[in-house]
């Protein structure tokens, strides 16, 4: 496997999950796992679910990123997923962090010899004491969108970068943050007001157009936006130079939201040459590059339709059979209720074999997490091969965003563990380089 050729990078890292966790023969190819074997059904936790991570596929993004955007730089949203590998690849890859809590900061500092200036704290409404150790630990940059705000930093930390988080249109996007954060345009000259009365630096705009933008055309009406708040600044006596665009990158429309974003900006920051421009990508980065598998630990037929209620209706064509797996919406798909995702899995054994033919019959399923809540339903219907049993595995894609975060360990479950490679983009001479310079650098070890 590829990352065996580099072991020397894997023990820089010892405080890191080993790689390949006990799973020498798994890998991921365009997002799908492939396996010869799992673990054998006698060892302890043999069918323990598991999150395979390609940081190949982050590196890939991250090329991606650079290509398209290559004078915006990118301030990872942690949020999305604060992997430690994740976290130390994207710092050797010059990536900054956006942070929305104390927690997150210090998860970012710990990675080592981070320059706290590579951080924004980019929530909006944070807590007094969270405004006061950013302070302390030398992160300046941070995101407001109201008065009281203000009070809090003129009295926690005066010397903070602000950066005013205005309204943009989320409603091309499958998570809106309009209802909860944002300062309308017409509150922003009270507010700009109100810190030069604090004696406070507003050095910037920011907005976010919602979590997984599906149309990026949206994207121009923002920056046209945050002209209109760099002019209301001048006005008001401020000359900023920072323009935060936020979040809401996808991988399928990436190539079209960086044509947007560049467009718009050409058109409304004609000069740019004190601008700064930075993003907070979560999404993009590391949706992609990670793959679950999950073990069917139990079958049933499905009760008779007439029983069906929540999330399975009772319909024609109700699901005949019930698998049962060992993650579910408590676990790492919490995605389907906090994220608005809607998965389906594909198969990765079958009797036993992961040698999986095509030409097997279906049949309609549904598929249930391991908890005993009738909520902790992962797929109400899809269809799946008449011949899975119980033991065998199945598998789903994109699972790196908004998952392992956010995962509980309700009813005594344990989170699934991630199995890490860097091989199928075929760029782990890369990855693994970029890593020991990170280590030899004298971070994380
Ligand atoms: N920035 C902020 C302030 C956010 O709240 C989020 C997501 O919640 C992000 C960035 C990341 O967004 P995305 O994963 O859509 O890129």
């Amino acid at each position: 496997l590829p990352h065996a050729k580099y072991p020397e990078v894997a023990s820089l890292f010892p405080d890191l999950p080993p790689l390949h966790n006990g799973h020498p023969d798994v890998h991921l190819r365009n997002g799908v796992i492939r396996a010869s074997q799992l673990s054998a059904a006698h060892e302890p936790d043999a069918e323990k679910a598991f999150f395979v991570a390609d940081l190949g596929e982050i590196y890939l993004q991250h090329q991606r990123w650079v290509k398209h955007l290559p004078y915006i730089q990118p301030f990872y949203a942690i949020k999305c997923n604060p992997d430690p590998y994740v976290l130390r690849l994207l710092a050797a890859l010059g990536s900054g962090f956006d942070c929305a809590s104390n927690g997150e900061i210090n998860q970012v500092l710990n990675l080592g010899n981070i320059d706290p200036s590579r951080i924004i704290f980019a929530n909006p409404c944070k807590a007094t004491s969270f405004i006061r150790n950013a302070g302390k630990v030398g992160v300046d940059l941070m995101t407001f969108d109201n008065a009281d705000e203000l009070y809090k930093v003129a009295r926690a930390h005066p010397r903070a970068k602000l950066v005013v988080r205005i309204l943009a249109d989320d409603s091309k996007s499958l998570c809106a943050f309009n209802v909860k954060f944002g300062a309308a345009l017409e509150t922003v000259p009270m507010l700009l007001a109100k810190a030069q009365e604090l004696n406070l630096d507003v050095v910037g705009v920011s907005f976010h157009v919602g979590s997984g933008c599906y149309d990026p055309s949206v994207y121009t009406d923002a920056i046209m936006r945050a002209r209109t708040v760099f002019d209301m600044a001048r006005q008001a006596g401020y000359h900023m130079n920072l323009l935060d665009v936020g979040g809401g990158f996808e991988d399928a429309s990436f190539e079209k939201a960086a044509m947007y974003l560049t467009e718009a900006i050409e058109r409304y920051f004609p000069d740019r040459q004190n601008l700064r421009i930075i993003a907070e990508p979560g999404r993009f980065y590391v949706s992609k590059a990670f793959s679950l598998a999950t073990n069917i630990i139990a079958r049933r037929a499905a009760p008779p339709s007439e029983a069906a209620s929540g999330p399975i209706q009772a319909t024609s064509d109700h699901p005949a059979v019930m698998y049962y797996i060992n993650d579910g919406v408590y676990g790492a798909f919490n995605c389907i209720l906090f994220d608005h995702q809607v998965v389906h899995p594909y198969v990765l054994s079958m009797g036993g074999s992961f040698h999986v033919a095509s030409s097997e019959p279906l049949q309609k399923s549904s598929v249930w997490g391991p908890t005993c809540d009738s909520i902790d339903c992962v797929c109400p219907t899809t269809q799946l091969p008449r011949s899975l049993q119980v033991g065998d595995w199945l598998g789903f894609k994109n699972m790196g965003a908004y998952t392992v975060c956010a995962a509980s360990q309700f009813n005594g479950f344990e989170v699934s563990n991630v199995v890490y490679t860097t091989g199928s983009a075929g760029v782990s001479k890369e990855v693994w380089g970029a890593l020991a310079g990170f280590a030899a650098e004298g971070h994380g070890v």
